[in-house]
């Protein structure tokens, strides 16, 4: 989906597109790697853009309750966020730099998925999966 389309269908929902809200967007289409609040900020002070802490946490779980971000959790504390609605993937995180990649599986987890399903006897409707380690980068040096 791009910005125009977001926008209109927020709008069509009856909410307003504020400059933060429309800014955060764009920063979300804009950017590879998930992006905590912590990092939005620092985006927005760079932009010039008033915005405290508490709207950038309101503006998030807005945006996740609209479905527009996903919150992703690399077990380090700090909630990050990407847009929703992409093609299913994972993350691979460097231990060291803590610069993330997404990564496809192949096949995915289908078949353990079926397997854990028996095992269960549940419905197991998606999974997220991270994986952490040294990157090219670290490892070289
Ligand atoms: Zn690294
Ligand atoms: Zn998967």
């Amino acid at each position: 989906m791009n910005l125009a389309t977001t926008i209109h269908m927020l709008q069509g929902r009856g909410f307003r597109m504020t400059t933060v809200r429309r800014f955060l967007l764009q920063t979300f289409k804009d950017t590879k790697a998930p992006l905590s609040a912590n990092d939005l900020i620092g985006i927005l002070k760079k932009a010039h853009l008033e915005c405290n802490r508490t709207t950038v946490y309101r503006e998030l779980t807005f945006l996740v309750e609209q479905t527009l971000l996903r919150a992703v959790d690399f077990g380090d504390g700090a909630k990050r966020y990407e847009l929703a609605g992409g093609e299913h993937h994972h993350h691979f995180i460097c231990s060291n730099c803590k610069a993330v990649s997404d990564v496809n599986l192949k096949n995915d987890l289908e078949q353990q998925e079926r397997i854990l399903e028996k095992i269960l006897g549940a419905t197991i409707e998606s999974h997220s999966l991270e994986f952490f380690g040294i990157c090219k980068n670290c490892g070289t040096k």
